[in-house]
């Protein structure tokens, strides 16, 4: 392309960003847009260059909003960067990257499929020196009326690191997806002499569901404990009889002490780091707000690719420390499930006051219910709960089948039952195969408002000591608003 045309797109696009500055909305891809139209993908390959360091770009199926704002923190604690997170497109990518004068790149980047999605025109034309990935896990079956087989998402989401050659990719040890994509890609990286490394990280915790296919021969996957678990929290292994198993990792959560204020852990790490162009080490322990194991996990994603990244492996320990005593609720982004503790009137004795637990937020997939019921099941002293659950959309039983896991694990005493999406009948559905199983009832809602009127008083009106309510449904607009009108009733 010619020199001038880069020119004129990246004026109007740094124009468009210091616009943007005032207003909100698009301003997270607007700028990005409006280069891309003038410049066109061979604009976005200079633009590309504009970080001194590289790009960093975070991808997954659960967790990447999150894990890129504990990036952030960790990162400009050291560099100066431009990012971009919960736009998840490449108009937002671009946008980011018409920041002069930065060291460094982090984008989220969602991949749904190759349809929605371009991961592998994403690769080249940002040419990133990381990739994260978080999770992968079934979501979103069918987008736009199509159905989108498990095999094509995973393929989609292999593809943003499939012609990578250098720089390193950090990757989920504990999910098999993830480290299926990343042994591949460290084969090949080998074999045909790339610098490209991988750095797994793994938790003593474990959230990942042990039900899982084997992603390269689809037998189902054997599980077994580290030999010396003493802990709490089952430590699952992977591995299948063709071969495939769990990689060791380089950098591990090994211990966790759950306090009502902050949260100890400890991480222990050998992780290659780009610029040593080797590895280093590190054993420490840090502390963390108390809002999730996932997101325990979201900051040890964070953790791993800092170390990937760190010019300055002698003061990481600190770095982190310091960070991470900074971080507070407000990481969370709106929507995500929470624990409250509010009050309940005894009948007889209106002076008696007992508190009742309730989880509420976004569970849209089976992995995202699954932690929220874990970190439910934390703060259970017995079985008396309350099951609220919102249903996926048309055509995607299986999301529902892994939310039936879950609540069968869950064993609760009372399940009530509302679409959380705009499929009436799926919420049926789900309904006959509960209401089987477990004293149900079935509030046959689509109204957004009406749900979140009704979802609100079944919490209210529950007796159990345990309520929670998670599933599908939008984060924003359901979750966030039945969150703030409980926060009225604390
Ligand atoms: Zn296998």
């Amino acid at each position: 392309m010619k020199k001038i045309e880069y020119l004129i797109a990246k004026i109007a696009g740094k124009f468009a960003l210091q616009g943007t500055k005032l207003g909100k909305g698009m301003g997270k891809s607007f700028p990005g847009y409006l280069f891309l139209k003038i410049a066109s993908f061979n604009g976005l390959k200079l633009l590309a260059k504009n970080p001194k360091c590289g790009s960093i770009i975070l991808t997954g199926t659960n967790g990447k909003t999150t894990t890129t704002k504990i990036l952030i923190r960790l990162m400009k604690n050291e560099y100066k960067i431009a990012a971009n997170y919960e736009s998840n497109t490449i108009n937002a990518i671009t946008t980011g990257l018409l920041n002069d004068n930065v060291d460094f790149g982090i984008f989220e980047y969602g991949i749904r499929d190759t349809i929605h999605g371009i991961p592998d025109k994403i690769q080249e034309l940002v040419d990133p020196i990381g990739v994260v990935y978080t999770n992968i896990s079934r979501e979103h079956t069918q987008v736009g009326g199509v159905k989108n087989r498990f095999e094509d998402y995973l393929n989609a989401k292999s593809l943003l690191t499939k012609n990578m050659k250098k720089g390193i990719i950090i990757s989920n040890g504990d999910n098999p997806y993830t480290t299926y994509i990343t042994k591949n890609k460290e084969k090949e990286s080998e074999k045909e002499g790339y610098t490209l490394k991988v750095n797994y990280f793994s938790s003593i915790l474990n959230l990942e569901t042990t039900d899982k296919k084997c992603p390269a021969c689809s037998k189902n996957l054997r599980y077994h404990k580290y030999e010396n678990d003493t802990l709490k929290y089952p430590n699952k292994n992977y591995h299948c009889d063709c071969g495939f198993f769990k990689p060791a990792p380089q950098v591990k959560l090994t211990e966790i002490e759950i306090n009502a204020d902050r949260w100890k852990f400890k991480v222990v790490g050998s992780p290659y780091n780009y610029f040593l162009k080797d590895k280093f080490s590190f054993d420490f322990t840090s502390d963390f707000p108390p809002i999730g194991l996932h997101n325990l996990n979201n900051g040890l994603t964070a953790i791993t690719a800092y170390a990937s990244f760190t010019s300055r492996p002698e003061k990481f320990e600190d770095n982190v420390k310091k960070i991470f005593s900074e971080i507070g609720k407000d990481i969370l982004p709106p929507g995500r499930f929470e624990i409250f503790e509010i009050k309940k009137l005894d009948d007889t004795n209106q002076k008696n006051i007992k508190v009742k637990h309730v989880g509420l937020g976004q569970g849209d997939n089976g992995e995202a219910l699954n932690v929220n019921m874990k970190f439910m099941k934390l703060i259970m002293k017995n079985n008396n709960l309350h099951f609220i659950y919102t249903s996926p959309d048309d055509f995607e039983e299986d999301i529902f089948d892994d939310h039936l896991k879950v609540i069968e694990e869950a064993k609760p005493l009372k399940v009530s039952v509302l679409p959380g999406r705009n499929s009436l009948k799926m919420g049926e559905k789900a309904y006959n195969i509960i209401k089987k199983m477990y004293d149900s009832e079935f509030h046959p809602i689509v109204d957004q408002n009406e749900r979140i009127n009704k979802i609100h008083e079944i919490i209210l009106s529950s007796d159990m000591d345990y309520v929670i309510a998670s599933g599908c449904g939008e984060e924003q607009k359901m979750w966030e608003t039945i969150k703030e009108q409980l926060r009225k009733n604390l």
